[in-house]
């Protein structure tokens, strides 16, 4: 089952991915979470990354189609993957579709959760990620409570100016990717502004009926 979790930051890809790896015992491919790892190896990748992503601007379509066409020839990704944060253009989207093609695959459905802006400034400066687990929480909604709190990060993207940036080239960038897969009619619209394990049944259940898995 190849899934991409799609929406705008701070929507809960991140979170709703955890639970479906779990699920569904298949890997969730972060393009963010692959350029933060190379950031912190201080790779030249990274370093070049770094500076885009500090903005809240998009990090070139030929750098991240290269890290996910590798990351997608891995033994692990052969019964399904679920894809969290790509593609972000359209481009990207159509890069995709030549990758998977040449692995004879295809994306089986884009699962879009939809969250207000206002939400999404809310969760998104309450976020914090905890650098031992990965764990995602929020100051107020979900604040941890087996934690240290010197493990408890805050992105250096998640702050109100980057992520007021972020939105606006989510609008004019990401939007249309969810176009792309509305014609193919591959996208399962979810609500995603109410408690997270609901989300996660609903999810559970679309691809549970409609994906062979
Ligand atoms: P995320 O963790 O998905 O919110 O991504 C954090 C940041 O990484 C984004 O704001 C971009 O700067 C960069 N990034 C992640 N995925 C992509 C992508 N598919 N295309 C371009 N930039 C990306």
């Amino acid at each position: 089952m190849n899934i991409i979790l799609f929406g705008p930051p701070g929507a809960g890809k991140g979170t709703q991915a955890k639970e479906l790896i779990e699920r569904f015992n298949i890997p969730q491919i972060s393009t963010g979470d692959i350029l933060r790892a190379a950031i912190a190896n201080q790779t030249p990748l990274g370093l070049e990354a770094k500076k885009l992503m500090d903005a809240g601007s998009l990090v070139g379509d030929d750098i991240v189609n290269g890290l996910v066409e590798e990351r997608l020839k891995e033994k692990d990704t052969e019964n399904g993957f679920i894809l969290d944060g790509y593609p972000r253009t359209v481009e990207q989207a159509k890069v995709l579709d030549k990758i998977l093609e040449k692995q004879e695959k295809e994306i089986d459905k884009v699962i879009a959760l939809v969250v207000e802006d206002d939400e999404i400034l809310k969760r998104i400066t309450g976020r914090r990620v905890s650098k031992k687990t990965g764990k995602i929480y929020h100051i107020i909604y979900n604040p941890p409570v087996d934690e240290n709190p010197e493990d408890l990060i805050q992105r250096d993207d998640d702050t109100e100016a980057v992520v007021i940036n972020r939105l606006k080239n989510y609008k004019a960038q990401t939007a249309p990717v969810l176009d792309y897969y509305i014609e193919k009619g591959k996208v399962a619209e979810i609500q995603g502004e109410r408690e997270s394990k609901y989300i996660t049944e609903e999810i559970i259940d679309l691809l549970e009926n409609n994906c062979n898995i």
